[in-house]
């Protein structure tokens, strides 16, 4: 078998997309091995992945940020001094805005557990997870950020 795209040489992998023969240069390009138009469809998507998790961040922060401001400062509690309310505001909004980054993680490693679960049980799964998921979002969202401008960044 010859490369799809240099029918002088040798294939030695398959584009991991969509089959095509490739040759050592075009294989090692990217990892597992794309050939050029898959490479790139899988790149462009990711950066727009990239780009869409990290726009729905700011739009989670922002209206995180009015949310608990308005539920912090509507009331004239003075159970809260001030520098407690921007505490709860930043660190409420922040655990919002992480909560996707949170969701995600943990759907990725309890995804078969959800399968073995009864029906009651998926009660109790949910629940714990959307507590759960505030949690590792506040680690999550930070790492899913770099990541994102990261693939941004590649050409
Ligand atoms: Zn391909
Ligand atoms: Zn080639």
């Amino acid at each position: 078998m010859k490369c799809f795209y240099h029918n002088d040489r040798d294939a030695v992998a398959q584009c991991s997309e969509c089959g095509k023969f490739l040759c050592s240069d075009c294989a090692e390009k990217w990892e597992p091995p794309l050939c050029p138009s898959c490479g790139k469809s899988i790149s462009s998507y990711n950066r727009s992945s990239a780009a869409a998790s990290l726009i729905l961040t700011v739009i989670l922060l922002v209206l995180g940020g009015l949310f608990t401001g308005f539920m912090y400062f509507s009331t004239d509690s003075t159970f809260y001094s001030f520098g407690e309310k921007i505490f709860g505001v930043v660190l409420y909004s922040y655990m919002i805005a992480g909560f996707p980054a949170g969701w995600r993680k943990l759907s990725g490693l309890t995804s078969r557990l959800f399968l073995a679960l009864p029906v009651v049980g998926w009660v109790f799964y949910f629940g714990i997870k959307i507590g759960l998921s505030a949690i590792v979002g506040l680690v999550m969202l930070p790492v899913e950020t770099v990541k994102a401008i990261r693939t941004l960044k590649q050409g």
